[in-house]
């Protein structure tokens, strides 16, 4: 299991040609390899964190999550509600508004580009199998395709389904018509490491919200962890520095060159991302299919 106690990571690690290079960056040498990282589809390896749904909030979780260098695996049956929006125009950071199918590749990339690994399946049952925090053993899922994960946390983001919940002891399921796991304001359900985010958290039905609550619950994840005030932030040099502080943990300064450097192969990849019409067909209510 990585252990990000040791680890000052900050940033990707995953070798992506078009995006900035993490080994030109400070501290590259302190990140996780994702080359260690175990398969997605070794069922033997235990994770820190298994991601179950790949909508907004579970990637969102998964990100700040594999950023602080927690071997994170996101496992996503591909139903997202947001794959049936026909033009997204409240996300934040989107005047024109963008492609929902785009938004969510965008996020898949950047989970993998943090360490995340993903696995296309639907988790079918979980099992808490011990009670001891930072012990990889903690839960045990299992997949429809027969693969079995255990992992230190889990954190559920599965919009309304809730079945696989259903051997966990602890974890309180609300009917409001559709069905909600119940938790803290931070995400936590009655079960030490067992998480929800995003509208199965019962978050408002936006997607900048339930990305919001992913991202807040994967920090919560972290610090209930007993990692040190997280910050994930990337500041100017000398932002700590030349005030004589230690650059925090999770924090990283970078200098000018590297700044001009990462925007520019930012832009390149952001060209490249929306220099064509995303090819996924509209989605639509199953119920509307033939
Ligand atoms: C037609 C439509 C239009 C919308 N338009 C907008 C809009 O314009 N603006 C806006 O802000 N919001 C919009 N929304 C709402 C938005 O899509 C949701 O609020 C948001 O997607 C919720 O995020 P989430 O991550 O909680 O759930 P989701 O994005 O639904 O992600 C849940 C994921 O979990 C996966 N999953 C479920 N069960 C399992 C399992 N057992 N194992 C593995 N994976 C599983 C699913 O496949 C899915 O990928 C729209 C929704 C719809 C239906």
């Amino acid at each position: 299991m990585t252990d990000p106690s040791t680890d000052s990571s900050t940033g990707p690690s995953t070798d992506v040609t078009d995006k900035p290079d993490a080994t030109d960056r400070p501290d590259a040498t302190d990140r996780p390899d994702a080359t260690d990282r175990p398969d997605a589809t070794d069922a033997s390896a235990p994770r820190d964190v298994v991601v179950i749904g790949g909508g907004v909030a579970g990637l969102s979780a998964a990100v700040f999550t594999a950023r602080h260098g927690f071997d994170t695996l996101v496992v996503d049956d591909g139903g997202s509600l947001l794959r049936r929006n026909a033009r997204l125009e409240n996300f934040p950071g989107f005047p024109a508004g963008v492609n929902a199918r785009r938004l969510l590749d965008l996020l898949d990339e950047q989970a993998a580009n943090a360490g995340a690994e993903r696995l296309d399946a639907r988790v079918t049952r979980i099992a808490r199998t011990g009670d001891i925090a930072g012990d990889d053993r903690r839960f045990t899922l299992e997949t429809d395709a027969g693969e079995r994960f255990r992992a230190n946390s889990v954190v559920a983001a599965t919009k309304n389904e809730v079945g696989y919940l259903a051997d966990v002891e602890g974890v309180e399921i609300v009917d409001r018509g559709k069905a909600y796991v119940d938790v803290d304001e931070r995400g936590r359900t009655g079960v030490e490491g067992l998480y929800a985010a995003g509208r199965l958290a019962r978050k408002p039905h936006q997607a900048a919200v339930c990305a919001g609550h992913g991202a807040e619950v994967g920090v919560t994840l972290l610090e209930d962890a007993n990692r040190p005030f997280y910050h994930d932030w990337v500041a100017p040099e000398g932002y700590f520095t030349d005030r004589g502080r230690e650059v925090p943990p999770g924090c990283e300064e970078i200098d000018a060159t590297e700044r001009r450097e990462r925007e520019s192969a930012a832009l390149d990849a952001t060209r490249e991302r929306f220099a064509d019409p995303h090819p996924d067909p509209q989605e639509t209510h199953p119920s509307l299919e033939e």
